[in-house]
Order: C-alpha cells, then sequence, then structure tokens
C-alpha cells in the first residue's frame, strides 16, 4: 500500500494536468492538498518521502496527536484545516494549522481573529460555503457570504478564499461555477474544491486547491 501512495500522487498530477490542458487551461496547478485524516502512518510517510508537504487534517485533536511528531521530522510541511472548528478548539488550531479553510460562522471568525492576534499570527483563511445547504455540512449559506467576508475582513482576518464541498449525489460542477462566481466577485483568488471523485474536474473550473485523500491513500478505514 505504502508503495503506491507516490504513484497515486503522481498519477492526480497527471489526470489534473490532462484536465486542464483538456480545458485549455493548461497553465493551472492547483496545489495538491494530501487528506491525511484517519490514514495510517506508514502511507502518510509514505507521501511526504516522496515530496508532498501539503497536508490537510478535519479534526483538531487528530492531527495535533499525528503531526507533532511529523512535523520535527519534516518542518517544512503545511498543514491545513478543512474540517468543521468549534471556537473552544481555535487556539489550538492557531497554533497547529499553517491554513484553516472552514471558516463559516462569525462567531468562529472572532475566536480565531482573538486567537492570532494573542499568538502573533496571521494565518490565511477560507471562507466554507455550504452551497448544497446540506444540514449535516458546515459552511455559510450562500446569502450570508457577503456578511461573514465583510465581519472577517473587519476582525483582521487574511481571507484568501473560498473552500466547498458539493453533495455527494448532485452535479458537482453547478457547485464549482458557482464558488468560481462567488470567488471573482468578492475578489478572492483561491478556491479550494474537488476531492478524489471530483478533482480533476474542479481543476479544470478553477480550482487553485484540491483535497484529495483516497484518491492518495487509498481507503480509510474508519474506526
Ligand atoms: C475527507 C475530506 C476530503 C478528501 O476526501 P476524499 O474523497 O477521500 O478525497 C476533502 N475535503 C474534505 C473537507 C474532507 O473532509
Amino acid at each position: 500500500m505504502t508503495s503506491d501512495v507516490a504513484a497515486n500522487i503522481a498519477a492526480v498530477r497527471d489526470e489534473v494536468a490532462r484536465m486542464c490542458a483538456h480545458a485549455d487551461m493548461p497553465e493551472n496547478q492547483p496545489r495538491l492538498i494530501a487528506v491525511s485524516k484517519v490514514q495510517p502512518e506508514d502511507r502518510v510517510r509514505a507521501a511526504l518521502e516522496a515530496g508532498q508537504r501539503v497536508f490537510g487534517e478535519n479534526r483538531v485533536q487528530e492531527a495535533e496527536e499525528r503531526w507533532t511528531a511529523l512535523k520535527a521530522d519534516y518542518p517544512d510541511v503545511e498543514l491545513h484545516l478543512i474540517g468543521g472548528l468549534q471556537t473552544n478548539k481555535a487556539a489550538k488550531a492557531v497554533e497547529l494549522f499553517d491554513c484553516i479553510q472552514s471558516v463559516d460562522r462569525e462567531k468562529l471568525a472572532r475566536a480565531l481573529a482573538a486567537e492570532m492576534d494573542k499568538q502573533g499570527k496571521k494565518l490565511p483563511v477560507y471562507l466554507q460555503v455550504n452551497t448544497g445547504r446540506e444540514d449535516q455540512k458546515g459552511g455559510c449559506m450562500v446569502e450570508d457570504l457577503p456578511a461573514l467576508l465583510e465581519t472577517s475582513k473587519s476582525l483582521g482576518l487574511d481571507v484568501v478564499g473560498l473552500m466547498c464541498i458539493p453533495p455527494a449525489d448532485d452535479d458537482p460542477s453547478l457547485h464549482f461555477a458557482l464558488m468560481r462566481k462567488f470567488a471573482r466577485r468578492f475578489g478572492l483568488a483561491r478556491l479550494s474544491m474537488g476531492m478524489s471523485g471530483d478533482y480533476a474536474l474542479a481543476a479544470a473550473m478553477g480550482a487553485t486547491d484540491i483535497r484529495v485523500g483516497t484518491a492518495i491513500f487509498g481507503a480509510r478505514d474508519y474506526r
């Protein structure tokens, strides 16, 4: 399994290059975020050995357990939080992560801004949009996005882009197109969209960050 990881990363990059060329945007080279949540450590190490340096985790505690040691071995690793964050974990999140992609409400924006001030850090953040209006998913509703962006900026947060997770049973291209429209409208440079099932499509629709777990590491064994 671990021997596959390097090959899988190469295959993902090839597929992205192929789809972007096909969409007449060969210059688009989205950042590949390897989503390492719940994956065995040997596979994560294999990715590191293959040169992968940007990783995504969805839980603060789990990320802390895994990455405190790994970051000592690979200090240039960049960690992105891509899962929902409770305000009482904002301090730990700001300490551990290099980027927070899941800012979806004013209360969280306030907590993060306060923590960053306290810790003397200014992490890039993304606003997560619940484009599919799903109850079980994080993200703000599209109509709340302008106000959340305004508030986040006024708090001094460095909002660099938008993130979304389309509903599993929808055509993702509708969601990707909407996200690109919002990013343009609000002058945000980065778009985090696309997972194992649709990363190449997302890349061809303007993603600047793709978040890929299963296609790199294999299926997650849920405990
Ligand atoms: C788990 C997860 C991913 C990766 O999903 P795969 O289908 O395994 O590639 C991407 N984004 C978020 C927010 C996730 O929670």
